[in-house]
């Protein structure tokens, strides 16, 4: 079994605005059963858990889409754990991501992450389908935000190196899906009541580059980051 990160389309095209992609959920599925992303036309946050994608709307809903649905951005693996350890109770996103730093090998691999348990709180948010290309940090603006309290569910995601910016989102990025499978979205902020974390380093990275006219012809040499972290983050 490959350790192996799969990249449907570099996020640098996402960030420029190309809100869609030739590549099918169907696809992706090939690649992986755990991971995350987003629709054409940025149409809801994608999360994938044991092979069945589920798609969180802008009101916080989930659905389950039709696998012929087109990405502009998914990140999947087969999820492995090699690892698992207790999350801080009553601890913060930031009180997280310090434990599972410090349980990280190296700043240089991708890791995979699953978190199960109960959340006291979840800040979560999801983006209303774009009918027009616009930059990803615009699209920002119209991001709507939304509350749980005492909610059981998991977090799907993965930290990436920082060096890794035009390719995927640096830093810790997860999404949220309920246990009931109806409610999810990006994480923002959370407070954990008692959850467990799995941990997968990946140390191969299979990256797709798109074939349509927008992407063959953007400028995709910018530096990009200060757009992504406050579109991502
Ligand atoms: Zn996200």
């Amino acid at each position: 079994m490959t350790n192996s990160l799969y990249v449907s389309s570099p996020v640098n095209a996402l960030v420029q605005g190309i809100l869609r992609e030739d590549k099918t959920l169907h696809q992706v599925l090939g690649h992986g059963d755990f991971g995350l992303g987003t629709f054409n036309d940025l149409d809801g946050e994608m999360v994938l858990v044991d092979g069945i994608f589920y798609q969180l709307r802008s009101d916080g809903s989930a659905l389950i889409p039709n696998l012929n649905i087109g990405t502009p951005y998914a990140c999947v693996t087969y999820f492995n754990p090699v690892k698992s350890f207790d999350a801080p109770k009553n601890g913060s996103y930031l009180d997280l991501q310090r434990v599972i730093a410090k349980s990280m090998l190296s700043n240089n691999l991708i890791y995979a992450i699953r978190v199960e348990g109960a959340f006291t709180k979840i800040r979560a948010r999801s983006v209303p389908k774009q009918d027009a290309y616009r930059p990803l940090v615009d699209v920002a603006d119209d991001q709507r935000e939304f509350r749980y309290e005492r909610i059981s569910g998991q977090l799907v995601g993965f930290w990436t190196p920082d060096f890794m910016h035009s390719i995927s989102v640096p830093g810790f990025h997860l999404h949220f899906l309920s246990a009931d499978k109806t409610h999810g979205g990006h994480l923002l902020e959370l407070i954990i009541e008692e959850a467990k974390v799995w941990l997968q380093p990946l140390d191969q990275l299979s990256l797709d580059l798109p074939h349509t006219i927008e992407y063959l012809h953007a400028n995709l040499d910018q530096d990009n980051s200060a757009d992504l972290n406050k579109a991502e983050h």
